[in-house]
């Protein structure tokens, strides 16, 4: 019997690319489904869901300002990819039988929803998954600090930074065996060891809002629902 689950409303943060499988750009069906699946399993344990995805598997703005591009253009793109990945998503979670709303920091009313707050906090109350799409709406941010925003202004428990691996290391574990996992780390160790994590504006806003991070792995089948039960493991980043 499950264990009840100590989260009422949360915020689920991945990249884009974890929408792209293997094959290094875009949007690779099966897997947005696997992770569509991941998320109607902790939705079915009652739990309030937000979303933010980032942009990275279509563009990012700062390689297109790295190759020349005006940096707030290249931004904005990166903002539109974003979009694309809530569509997406949304398309997978709704086959599902998990109703949606895709609520965009820039209004593009025939394609999604504009971002009214308290409409927002109305579709968690009514079970509705909301996908936040367009990071803040501003260039010079990430979608790790859209994240953060959503989060704090949705009253979210907790961000979900799901990741390829199963918590904060002290070195990439994918390069160095004797990688140390951190059970809990504070935002200011965040900070001051540069510990990938999120970026340090969405540490530093998480850290002012006493919102917790919690970085687990999505690869691990389950692990999504896993984790919200307080199980299995992951990285805590709090105060
Ligand atoms: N972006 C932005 N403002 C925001 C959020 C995102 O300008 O508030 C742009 C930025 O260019 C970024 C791109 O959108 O590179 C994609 O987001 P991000 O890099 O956070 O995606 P991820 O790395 O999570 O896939």
């Amino acid at each position: 019997q499950d264990s009840p689950v100590a989260y009422k409303r949360v915020m689920l943060k991945i990249s884009g690319e974890a929408l792209m499988g293997d094959q290094g750009y875009g949007l690779h069906p099966p897997t947005v489904q696997r992770i569509a699946r991941e998320i109607k399993s902790v939705h079915d344990l009652g739990v309030e869901i937000c979303m933010v995805i980032g942009g990275g598997n279509i563009f990012r703005g700062l390689s297109g300002s790295a190759q020349g591009m005006e940096r707030t253009t290249a931004d904005y793109m990166g903002m539109l990819a974003t979009v694309m990945n809530a569509l997406g998503m949304q398309a997978a979670l709704e086959d599902l039988g998990v109703f949606t709303r895709v609520i965009s920091a820039i209004p593009m009313d025939q394609v999604c929803e504009p971002y009214i707050r308290r409409r927002a906090v109305r579709h968690l109350e009514k079970g509705r998954v909301c996908i936040f799409a367009a990071g803040t709406g501003n260039p010079y941010f990430t979608t790790d600090t859209a994240a953060t925003l959503r989060a704090s202004e949705m009253a979210c428990e907790a961000i979900f930074k799901g990741t390829k691996v199963d918590g904060v290391y002290d070195k990439d574990p994918v390069k160095h065996d004797d990688a140390v996992r951190y059970d809990k780390v504070t935002y200011d160790e965040v900070l001051a060891k540069h510990l990938n994590v999120m970026d340090a504006s969405a540490i530093a806003l998480a850290r002012d809002n006493s919102l917790p991070i919690i970085v687990f792995s999505l690869d691990e089948p389950g692990g999504f629902r896993t984790i919200l039960r307080g199980e299995g493991t992951s990285t805590r980043v709090g105060g």
